[in-house]
C-alpha cells in the first residue's frame, strides 16, 4: 500500500461509519485501528447491522478508547428483527459507548424484504432513537420519499444520512429535518459528479466522512477492501470539491462528528 502523504492532512480524522466488525475485518481489529491511527484517523464509529455485528461493534468500542459504537438492524436484516431482539438492542443502546441507533431505514433496491417488514423495524428504531435521544444513522437505497416522511413524522432531528448518492434537492431536505450528510469513497469516483454537486450544497457545519470499510473503497484502491485509513483519501476529495484544504476538511468534519456522537466541539 502506498503510504499516504501525511503533510498534506495534518489534522485528525474522524470516521462516521465504518464496519471493522464485517467478518472482512473482526480478524484483524488491532491492525486496522493501529493503521487508522498511523493515518491520524482517530476515531470512528463501528456500526452494527444485525444482532452478531451489534455485540461485536459493542466489544470493540468497550475495548478501545476513542472507538464508539452504532446499533441497529440495516433494512436487509429486518426479518430477524422480531421483539425479542428489539428488547435486546433496547438494552445495548443504554450501554457505555454507544453513540447512535442504526444503521436502520429502507433499501428498496434488493427488493429481499418486504418494504412493511422495512418500514415496522424502521419505526421501531426511530422511536427508540428518540426515546434515548440518540442520532439516527439512515441508510437510504431508491426510497427517499418513504425515508423522508417516516423520518419526519417521528420527529428525530438529529442523525446522518449515510453514504449520501442523492441529490442537492434531496441533501437539503433532510439538512431541514436537522440531519448531517455523510460522504464516503463514492466522491472519489471519477462518475460521481451528481454526488460531489450534493456535497456542495450541504452547509459545512453539517458534513461528515466516513469509509462505510469493508465497502466503497476510495480511489486509488478501489477493488480492495476498504479500511477505516482511508477516510483520509476521503477527506482529500471532498476538500477538492469544496475547494477547502484537507487540514480544513479534517478539522470540519471531525469538529462535527464531535458535536453530534459526543456533545462537545
Ligand atoms: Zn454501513
Amino acid at each position: 500500500m502506498a503510504i499516504y502523504d501525511l503533510t498534506k492532512t495534518p489534522a485528525d480524522s474522524y470516521d462516521s461509519h465504518t464496519h471493522l466488525n464485517d467478518d472482512k475485518l473482526f480478524h484483524d481489529v488491532p491492525a486496522y485501528i493501529g493503521r487508522a491511527n498511523e493515518f491520524r484517523v482517530m476515531e470512528m464509529n463501528i456500526v452494527g447491522y444485525d444482532a452478531l455485528a451489534n455485540e461485536r461493534a459493542l466489544t470493540i468500542a468497550q475495548a478501545h478508547d476513542n472507538i464508539y459504537a452504532v446499533l441497529g438492524f440495516q433494512p436487509e436484516d429486518t426479518m430477524a428483527f422480531d421483539s425479542a431482539a428489539a428488547e435486546k438492542l433496547e438494552m445495548q443502546l443504554q450501554q457505555e459507548k454507544v453513540v447512535g441507533v442504526g444503521e436502520t431505514g429502507l433499501d428498496y433496491y434488493w427488493e429481499t424484504v418486504a418494504h412493511d417488514v422495512q418500514k415496522e423495524a424502521f419505526k421501531k428504531h426511530l422511536a427508540l432513537a428518540k426515546k434515548y435521544d440518540l442520532p439516527v444513522i439512515i441508510h437510504n437505497r431508491d426510497a427517499f420519499s418513504d425515508v423522508y416522511d417516516m423520518l419526519k413524522a417521528s420527529g428525530v432531528h438529529k442523525g446522518v444520512m449515510h453514504s449520501f448518492s442523492g441529490t442537492p434537492e434531496q441533501a437539503l431536505a433532510f439538512v431541514a429535518l436537522g440531519m448531517h450528510i455523510s460522504f464516503s469513497g463514492v466522491v472519489t469516483f471519477k462518475k460521481a459528479d451528481d454526488v460531489r454537486q450534493a456535497a456542495q450544497a450541504v452547509p459545512l457545519e453539517r458534513l461528515l466522512v466516513e469509509t462505510d470499510a469493508p465497502y466503497l473503497t476510495p480511489t486509488p484502491f478501489r477493488g480492495k477492501d476498504n479500511e477505516p485509513a482511508f477516510v483520509k483519501y476521503v477527506v482529500d476529495s471532498l476538500a477538492e470539491t469544496l475547494n477547502l484544504s484537507p487540514k480544513e476538511m479534517s478539522d470540519i468534519t471531525r469538529t462535527n462528528a464531535h458535536r453530534l456522537f459526543l456533545n462537545h466541539d
